[in-house]
């Protein structure tokens, strides 16, 4: 009697359940994170188990990462980096309808934080890689697997860490497959459009510092650095960046605007956009560079007048020259503020045409013949950034089909995150195919 593997749309949710099970919060701060160590050996040891030989990366103590190569039949050509990131946002489980580190499955759904962001397609990746290993089919061209640490935190332990120091590990990787991008936004019951990430904006964390004279609280002041930061920081808070419609979202809302039949103004896009329901949000912030006040630090006692002040500024750029969006920011805090920069990583923007998307296409419509693949830009950061460092290509592709009814974008990072385990099934059977068709 032969022992029988497991169907890898089977196996697909107990690594999913088991990954939600491993809590590997990502805090910003090493001291106060669980880490991803446990997460990557787990990983580590599903590859080795069935003959894929796991490089085990750590940057500090706990951060792990796990990168692997699928030899192809073609040594010819370019290889494919696949990726996701291990760590999550942290959770309270007092919020939650079922204990986020549970890995619970009920309603037809697999309930846990991670559960979209971005366990299930590290689970996806893992199912379709260890049947493959267990039947004998070889992908056309490598596959670089990277399962990363410290996405939620800026990937300075992750993504940017092995770019910079292993570069190696990446050798001959052109594109790469990732988060956030192939789920599915239901425009009627033969119609699904799935968007695949091609561009995401980019990211200036800033802090603007003003200075004044220190005083007495009960005294005439006219130098007072708290009330200068105040009218800067809510100048800056209310105010609406030029719109600018690239490549990318210009394709996206044509695509959109034909499959609704809603009349698109080129002038006026956000017209549009208000009609696409939760993902008005994200997509919404893709016209125009943005920028957010989240912080403010100023003073130590009630009557005293401090000397500075500062705030943080979320600034998101769309792609093209972020010294031009400081400029227009500049303008709008005026010239005593000074600008420190916190974080900066470009914005990056690929086309959405080759054999990659063809394949990319092929798949859902395989899976699902109501499917089309439409490109779009992510208002947030993956670790895309990091790997376009490398000069490859990168797409936001983690297929998942979605129930029309799902507010999927409020998930992410959201209470009672979780995935549908028929999506999770979806899933697997596309990357099946678009990993053999890559
Ligand atoms: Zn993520």
């Amino acid at each position: 009697m032969t022992l029988r593997h497991p169907a890898p749309t089977d196996e697909v949710v107990e690594l999913c359940r088991d990954l939600l099970r491993i809590d590997s919060t990502n805090t910003g701060d090493t001291r106060t994170s669980a880490g991803e160590r446990v997460a990557a050996e787990y990983v580590a040891g599903k590859l080795a188990e069935v003959g894929v030989e796991p490089t085990i990366l750590e940057t500090e103590p706990g951060r792990t990462n796990v990168v692997a190569r699928i030899p192809g039949t073609d040594p010819g050509r370019d290889a494919l980096l696949v990726h996701g990131h291990l760590d999550v946002v942290p959770a309270d489980p007092a919020e939650w309808s079922v204990h986020p580190f549970s890995g619970e499955v009920h309603d037809g759904y697999v309930w846990g934080r991670g559960a979209i962001d971005m366990k299930d397609f590290d689970a996806m990746t893992l199912a379709v890689v260890r049947d493959w290993q267990r039947t004998g089919v070889r992908p056309p061209r490598d596959i670089v697997l990277a399962f990363t640490a410290d996405e939620e935190a800026g990937s300075d332990l992750g993504a940017h860490f092995l770019v910079e120091r292993h570069p190696e590990l990446f050798e001959g990787c052109t594109e790469a497959v990732g988060e956030v991008g192939g789920f599915s936004y239901t425009v009627n019951d033969n119609l699904r459009l799935y968007l695949v990430e091609t561009a995401e904006k980019g990211i200036e964390w800033l802090r603007l510092h003003a200075r004044g004279r220190p005083g007495h609280g009960s005294m005439i002041h006219d130098d007072n650095a708290v009330t200068a930061l105040a009218e800067a920081v809510s100048r800056v808070g209310r105010h609406r960046f030029p719109l600018v419609v690239t490549p990318t979202v210009r394709a996206f809302l044509e695509e959109v605007s034909a499959a609704l039949g809603v009349e698109l103004d080129p002038d006026d896009p956000e017209t549009a956009i208000a009609k696409l329901g939760p993902i008005a949000n994200i997509i919404g912030a893709t016209v125009r560079h943005t920028a957010n006040p989240t912080r403010l630090e100023a003073g130590y006692k009630d009557n005293v007048i401090p000397g500075r002040a500062t705030a943080t500024i979320d600034c998101r750029t769309l792609p093209g020259d972020a010294d031009e969006f400081i400029a227009q920011l500049r303008e709008v805090i005026g010239p005593d503020l000074e600008i420190e920069h916190i974080q900066r990583q470009p914005a990056v923007e690929t086309t959405f045409d080759g054999a990659l998307v063809d394949a990319m296409a092929a798949a859902l419509r395989a899976e699902d013949p109501g499917a089309r693949a439409v490109p779009y830009m992510l208002s947030g950061g993956t670790d895309a950034k990091a790997f376009n460092r490398l000069g490859i290509r990168c797409f936001g592709f983690a297929p998942l089909r979605l129930p029309a009814d799902l507010n999927f974008s409020a998930l992410f990072h959201g209470i009672d995150e979780r995935v549908p385990v028929d999506g999770l099934q979806f899933g697997v059977r596309v990357l099946d195919r678009f990993l053999r068709a890559s």
